[in-house]
């Protein structure tokens, strides 16, 4: 089995367990430091969803793809800059860190001169870590009602636990807010808990490591 194939085959299980169906989940291949050939590798297999977390990187390398592979769907899962907005928006297809209104604001202004409509999720600050991106969590439904109400359309909620946290209590999380705001779409679940983030309601599980192998940095 490749390992794209033993992802498949984990989240098709964590899906059956929790009884959802396992079409109801996304693999969100995060790609971002890994050497081209690797990428190239999960393309060939016909995956087309992946996730970088830096504009600039994703620039260099995801331009070159699409002119090979028809369908992909780049997801922007890292901190946006306001004055990397016009780049994101014309690079990726779904962005998943919306984390403050101003960005909100920037996005849906290029949106409009663009005529590109992407959707959108909220990143939300699951652990009110200081130092990490995303809204803090009594904040994330104004945030979103801003992010509406500015015409972007928001599908869910997106969080990156705490590293040394037990992940089950900021997923948990996450899904009552996502709820509360009306919203679908939960990105949460990386290599070591996607199994865990599915049985509590994941759409979109954001792997790296476990399918592309570790990275070299970064
Ligand atoms: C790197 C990254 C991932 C993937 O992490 P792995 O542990 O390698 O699966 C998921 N989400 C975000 C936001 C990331 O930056």
């Amino acid at each position: 089995m490749s390992p794209l194939e033993d992802i498949r085959a984990r989240i098709d299980a964590a899906a059956r367990a929790a009884g959802r169906a396992s079409d109801a989940i996304t693999l969100v291949a995060v790609s971002k430091v890994q050497p081209l050939d690797r990428i190239e590798a999960i393309l060939a297999q016909g995956h087309r969803v992946f996730g970088e977390n830096r504009v600039q990187e994703a620039a260099s390398k995801w331009p070159d793809f699409r002119a090979r592979h028809d369908g992909i769907e780049l997801h922007l899962i890292g901190p946006l800059q306001s004055n990397k907005v016009r780049q994101a928006v014309e690079l990726f297809d779904v962005i998943e860190s919306v984390d403050r209104p101003k960005l909100a604001r920037r996005l849906a202004e290029v949106m409009s001169e663009t005529g590109r409509h992407l959707p959108v999720f909220v990143q939300v600050n699951t652990g009110a870590e200081p130092q990490k991106a995303g809204c803090p969590p009594d904040e994330t439904e104004a945030l979103v009602a801003e992010c509406r109400a500015l015409g972007l359309d928001v599908r869910g909620l997106m969080c990156i636990p705490p590293v040394d946290d037990d992940p089950a209590p900021h997923f948990a999380r996450l899904a009552a807010l996502a709820q509360r705001c009306g919203l679908t779409g939960i990105s949460m679940g990386m290599s070591g808990d996607f199994e865990q983030a599915i049985a509590q309601g994941a759409t979109h599980v954001r792997v790296g490591s476990a399918l592309f192998g570790a990275r070299a940095h970064g």
